[in-house]
């Protein structure tokens, strides 16, 4: 390469650096942003709780968000809940009852808010494609459907999401195989659902993990309804070495 091929070339990797939002938002900000970073994560990791099924918990930077909440035995108030879609075992206004606080904001499908309407929350719709934030916590809405069974159709408009706690990214899939939407997503954590039948199987989800690219993995979607443990224990296994996996008890 010749010296103004160098020069041109340099050029553009800076200009793609500057571009690439997470890359600007590191090269402003002070100290060791990437191992503050990974020190955020790794503490929203350990207060995680899975509350079962597609269930989870999070706590980051003061604020409660639960995902998906499904015959749960425990209760809190949250400040956000995110639904997936309508089938019962996402959307159970018994469960989302017991996070529901004063100040508690409900973003789920439109085929879900209807049937939340009696809790006294604030519910808002969401589609595939769009996007919020409630409270400082930046939410948006990624598509989520099956590619080779019917249950969940594309047309539904049934999601996924990516929330923003405190600059750690958590992707939820939803009820989802693997779709091309999830192409780049590149979150810190990524939950999946690994129980076959309604969505991916185990060995979906382990391709799934290669491409999304997690910095961490979590199998969900077993040990309710449909899939076990052993499912979660076969995504872990096949993926050391590639992926790291965390498995919620
Ligand atoms: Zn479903
Ligand atoms: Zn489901």
């Amino acid at each position: 390469m010749n010296t103004r091929r160098f020069g041109l070339a340099c050029g553009v990797l800076a200009l793609a650096v500057f571009l690439a939002p997470g890359a600007w938002a590191w090269a402003d900000s002070t100290g060791t942003p990437g191992q503050e970073r990974n020190a955020a994560m790794e503490e929203i990791l350990d207060q995680a709780q899975w509350l079962g099924h597609d269930g989870f918990l999070f706590r980051a930077g003061g604020k409660v968000v639960v995902f998906d909440p499904f015959r749960v035995k425990t209760s809190e108030p949250a400040d956000l809940i995110l639904i997936s879609h309508g089938h019962h075992d996402h959307c159970s206004p018994e469960d989302v009852a017991k996070f529901v606080g004063k100040d508690t904001v409900v973003v789920a499908t439109a085929d879900c808010t209807a049937k939340l309407a009696g809790l006294g929350a604030d519910v808002r719709p969401i589609a595939p494609g769009e996007s919020l934030t409630v409270g400082g916590i930046a939410v948006k809405a990624i598509p989520a459907y099956n590619t080779d069974k019917a249950f969940h159709p594309r047309a539904n408009g049934w999601v996924g999401f990516v929330a923003d706690l405190g600059g750690v990214s958590v992707y939820h899939a939803g009820d989802t195989d693997l779709i091309p939407e999830m192409d780049g997503l590149a979150p810190d954590i990524a939950l999946l659902p690994v129980s076959g039948t309604y969505v991916m199987t185990w060995e979906q989800a382990v391709e799934a993990a290669r491409r999304i690219q997690p910095k961490v993995a979590v199998p969900m979607h077993y040990g309710g309804i449909v899939g076990t443990g052993k499912d979660a224990e076969n995504f872990e296994k096949a993926l050391r070495g590639e992926v790291r996996v965390r498995v919620y008890k």
